[in-house]
């Protein structure tokens, strides 16, 4: 457990199903988690599946929040989220999914880990995350958070 809270920022996606309801389910959830706060959110942003042929369209948006879970402990909570709120795993490549939780920012730090890169990469050429960002006044300028 860190000491100071630090702000970390977390893209929501779904493109299968009920996808409002699965990223409003995601919201609840992450704001349940220990030692974690929900500060702001964006607006949901309607995109095409990127990548994928025939893939369904997404519904996007960011989080942000101030916790004090240190980062790995951090995305292993997003990954049981995806669990509860009905994604399944199988195999490799790209997939539909109930839920996508992928943490881009925490903090100024810089993870480079076998299961973890922050900041997410690519995430700045990426609209579907780059622009509800924005909304937030996230910008990719220095020490955005
Ligand atoms: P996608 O790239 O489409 O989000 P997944 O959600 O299946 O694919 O994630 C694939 C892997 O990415 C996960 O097993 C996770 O360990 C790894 N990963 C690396 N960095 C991050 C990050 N910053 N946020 C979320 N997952 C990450
Ligand atoms: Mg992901």
């Amino acid at each position: 457990m860190r000491e100071t809270p630090v702000r970390a920022c977390i893209a929501l996606g779904s493109n299968l199903g009920d996808r409002r309801a699965h990223l409003m389910k995601a919201l609840e959830l992450l704001a349940n988690l220990p030692h974690t706060r929900v500060l702001r959110v964006s607006s949901w942003y309607e995109n095409p599946a990127v990548d994928i042929e025939g893939g369904h369209d997404f519904l996007n948006g960011v989080a942000e929040v101030e916790t004090l879970l240190p980062p790995g402990d951090l995305l292993k909570a997003l990954q049981q989220i995806e669990t509860l709120c009905g994604r399944i795993r199988s195999g490799e490549g790209f997939q539909n999914r109930t839920l996508d939780l992928d943490l881009l920012l925490y903090g100024e730090e810089h993870i480079l880990e076998s299961g973890l890169i922050v900041p997410h990469p690519r995430m700045w050429e990426r609209d579907f995350v780059r622009i509800p960002l924005e909304e937030l006044g996230i910008t990719s300028g220095k020490n955005p958070l």
